[in-house]
């Protein structure tokens, strides 16, 4: 009898394993660092695209649909090409797998999580102070992704949510196709700004 019961408790486990995300377990307090130092209210990049950000390493992949030169000018002209590459945040983060279309202001994404698959407040800390915490990541409820969409031209951060099939992030909308076993995610990310 013994054997079964651990044998039904080995079920249970493993049927955990699959499903919803668990619950952030409470911890040492999250102790964030002064706005100063934080890498949303310190930051200017200025430019008016997006990139991939790990909430773990704060370590982003820029997409380049609108191209500046080195003096941080856009340049305004064709390039003609379409460029692949691919990148990895941090030792085991996530792999982003980009094909760019600057002409048409597209981009084809393929993202493995890694171990950005779930953000870790203790690990966001130190890079975020204490309000832009509160707004990306707050305390309580389910884990949340740990990886998301930057707007490079404000800061603003928008996670990945499994719900969520599309969303917008400044002049961009950012189409989500989920694998359905799995953590990975397609995305095509177009340039999309207001027209009037
Ligand atoms: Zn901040």
């Amino acid at each position: 009898m013994k054997k079964v019961c651990l044998f039904l408790l080995a079920l249970c486990l493993l049927a955990g394993c699959r499903g919803e995300p668990p619950e952030e377990t409470p911890a040492e307090p999250v102790v964030c660092v002064p706005s100063e130092e934080c890498f949303l209210c310190t930051g200017t990049w200025e430019r008016n695209n997006v990139g991939i950000i790990s909430l773990n390493t704060f370590e982003m992949a820029e997409v380049e649909v609108n191209r500046y030169d080195a003096a941080g000018e856009l340049i305004e002209e064709r390039a003609g090409n379409i460029t692949m590459w691919w990148t990895q945040s941090g030792e085991d983060g996530f792999h982003v797998f980009v094909t760019e279309d600057p002409d048409r202001g597209r981009t084809s994404l393929t993202i493995e999580p890694g171990s950005d698959q779930w953000a870790d407040r203790h690990k966001a800390a130190e890079f975020l102070c204490a309000d832009c915490m509160e707004n990306i990541l707050p305390e309580g409820g389910k884990r949340k992704l740990g990886f998301g969409v930057i707007d490079l031209a404000t800061g603003e951060i928008k996670l990945f949510e499994r719900r969520l099939l599309g969303f917008s992030v400044g002049d961009f909308y950012v189409h989500c196709d989920w694998e359905e076993q799995g953590p990975d995610l397609r995305a095509l990310i177009f340039y999309s700004p207001l027209r009037y």
